[in-house]
């Protein structure tokens, strides 16, 4: 999010698009739509059709591409998780677990719903980000911007009056730059929640002006200060970019510190609580724990527990060591005992300590717990 703040206040919303999944997998089923269906007119055109052969051939492939695609993003999705040759054998043997087949088919499902008909209402009510990025947008940022100065008044052109004769301004009205609008913003209106920087309205009024023999760039990349004739100021120059800046690099050295500080070995540990303690004939009062060691290294790991932090207090099983497997978390439950004379208070805390050898490296491991006795 951080990130997104500094990249917004450097450059705009360019994440929403040129990065956005939502941005690349609706560009990906509108270039397929556009390809089978043609231009929006065209395609308007197709969907006011009666139903024939040609129409169904064409909308059947088209539905096919796009649940093709939501299909491979969910096995995309899933191999992250697990072995990825494993899935598609997996896959392949129709011997898929229950897991898999869910996640695969919500994100089939999904993408195919989101990208293909919750283009824009995805990033107009759906989406966190776009309105904390709108909101970080000013008049010195850089956004695809019209010239109003340029392009009003609008009007379409007229047979038979020249470019020299016309009264209007460079926009035609040719609302090239709305169709091509993956969110239907018309930019012509000004800087929008909804626009989401894709710039495809700016190729789209270039090459209409390209025909029109007018300049290029009535929509261009422009912050409205520069429009009206205002100095942009210089990056450096803005507070927002400084002030986003040092909170990135203090969470950045703070990721870091916390990475480069992690243990390699942890321990988790869970009293029991059905019963709380129990007293031995012996006359001393037993705790029960489970104990989850996470391993983080590449090789299994013996590992000794012990506890500390209440004098007399023994535990059961001491010498057991326990293969701390590698990359998993492995559960082993424990007693802990103390005699009743020692306990001053119903809770007394109590450490738990792991230790274990992997090569020349001691990796160790400790977390506080409590050990409960009867009231006093
Ligand atoms: S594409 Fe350009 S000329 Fe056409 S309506 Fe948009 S701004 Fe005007
Ligand atoms: S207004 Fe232009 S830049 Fe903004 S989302 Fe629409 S096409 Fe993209």
């Amino acid at each position: 999010a951080i990130l997104l703040a500094v990249v917004t206040a450097l450059a705009g919303r360019i994440w929403c698009g040129f990065f956005c999944f939502q941005t690349v997998w609706t560009d990906i089923y509108a270039w397929i739509e556009d390809k089978l269906e043609g231009a929006p007119q065209k395609r308007r055109k197709l969907d006011k059709a009666s139903w024939n052969v040609n129409k169904i051939r064409i909308k059947l492939t088209k539905h096919l591409l796009w649940l093709v695609i939501g299909f491979l993003t969910g096995i995309s999705f899933v191999a992250w998780f697990v072995d990825a040759f494993q899935l598609w054998a997996d896959l392949m043997s129709f011997t898929l677990g229950s897991t898999a087949i869910i996640s695969i088919a919500l994100f089939t499902v999904g993408t195919y719903v989101l990208a293909g008909f919750l283009r824009e209402q995805t990033c107009f009510w759906l989406c966190p980000y776009a309105r904390i990025q709108a909101v970080m947008i000013d008049n010195t940022t850089v956004v695809p911007t019209y010239d109003f100065h340029r392009g009003e008044p609008r009007g379409r052109v007229k047979k038979g009056v020249s470019e020299e004769e016309r009264t209007t301004g460079d926009c035609v009205d040719c609302s090239q730059c709305i169709a091509v609008c993956p969110t239907g913003v018309d930019i012509r209106h000004g800087q929008q929640e909804g626009c989401i920087m894709c710039a495809l309205c700016i190729d789209a009024c270039d090459s209409v002006m390209k025909k029109l023999g007018r300049p290029t760039g009535l929509i261009r990349y422009e912050s409205l200060d520069a429009l009206n004739g205002k100095e942009n100021r210089p990056l450096l120059k803005r507070p927002r970019v400084w002030v986003y800046s040092i909170i990135m690099t203090a969470a950045l050295l703070g990721i870091g510190y916390g990475m480069s500080t992690l243990d390699a070995l942890e321990i988790k540990v869970i009293h029991s609580r059905q019963p709380l303690f129990v007293l031995q004939s012996d006359g001393s009062i037993q705790n029960k724990y489970t104990l989850k060691i996470l391993n983080k290294m590449t090789g299994d790991i013996p590992a000794k527990i012990s506890i500390s932090g209440i004098d007399g207090a023994i535990l059961v099983d001491a010498d057991l060591v326990t293969t701390a497997r590698h990359g998993k978390v492995t559960p082993r439950t424990v007693f802990v005992r103390v005699p009743k004379k020692l306990l001053k208070q119903e809770t007394t805390p109590i450490i738990f300590h792991v230790e274990g050898q992997l090569g020349e490296e001691l990796l160790k491991a400790q977390r506080e717990s409590i050990f409960i006795g009867p009231r006093y």
